[in-house]
């Protein structure tokens, strides 16, 4: 019997690219990325964690709703937290680095989200992409109330924004260590979990 759970969330799949970059797309990245990590959330916890995926690795989600749905499935899960991953995208093709994001207010959104923030700069396998002031809020990030897995869900919740996509050097680096990028998130929720 796990002691946690995690509701994940990959930001887009099905008909839904999210973002795209010279022929790459935001899903396949958040797919892959995900992927890795449902795999090292239950290594690094020997168990421990249990791993609810409210946007199935093979998601068709499309619809209007489909982002409030996913918030509702975090809601019936019971979840602990929960944890989006995306990769960033802007019009200047120079930002770069990564952003984890958390509702004002949400005590434990924000330990979540610097943990996890902590783990991607430092960690073993942390320091693959630039680092950007953080963790910071929605309103922070210019994005007003935007995001419905922060808003609308009832556990503590942490938005990773892995690199831009618009960034070429971002790019690579996502492309070559989606592992080692899921190595860091876990790390970060782990430690959230165990209070390191
Ligand atoms: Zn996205």
């Amino acid at each position: 019997m796990s002691k946690y759970t995690v509701a994940l969330d990959f930001g887009h799949g099905g008909a839904d690219p999210g973002a795209m970059w010279m022929g790459v797309r935001e899903s396949w990245l958040v797919r892959e990325i995900g992927r890795h990590l449902v795999h090292h959330l239950t290594i690094i916890s020997q168990g421990e964690i249990s791993v609810v995926c409210v946007a199935p690795l093979d998601n068709e989600f499309a619809g209007k709703d489909s982002l409030s749905h996913r918030a509702m499935l975090v809601n019936s899960s019971k979840a602990d937290i929960v944890v989006s991953v995306h990769i960033n995208a802007a019009t200047n093709p120079r930002a770069s680095g990564f952003e984890v994001i958390y509702c004002p207010g949400s005590r434990k959104g924000l330990i979540l989200a610097d943990q996890i923030h902590e783990a991607l700069d430092t960690g073993d396998n942390g320091n693959i992409l630039p680092r950007r002031p953080g963790p910071i809020t929605d309103i922070q990030c210019g994005r007003g109330f935007g995001f419905t897995m922060l808003r609308k869900t009832r556990p503590p919740a942490a938005i990773v924004e892995a690199g831009f996509i618009t960034n070429d050097r971002d790019q690579v680096e996502i492309v070559e260590n989606c592992s080692n990028i899921s190595t860091c998130i876990a790390v970060g929720i782990w430690n959230y979990f165990t209070g390191d």
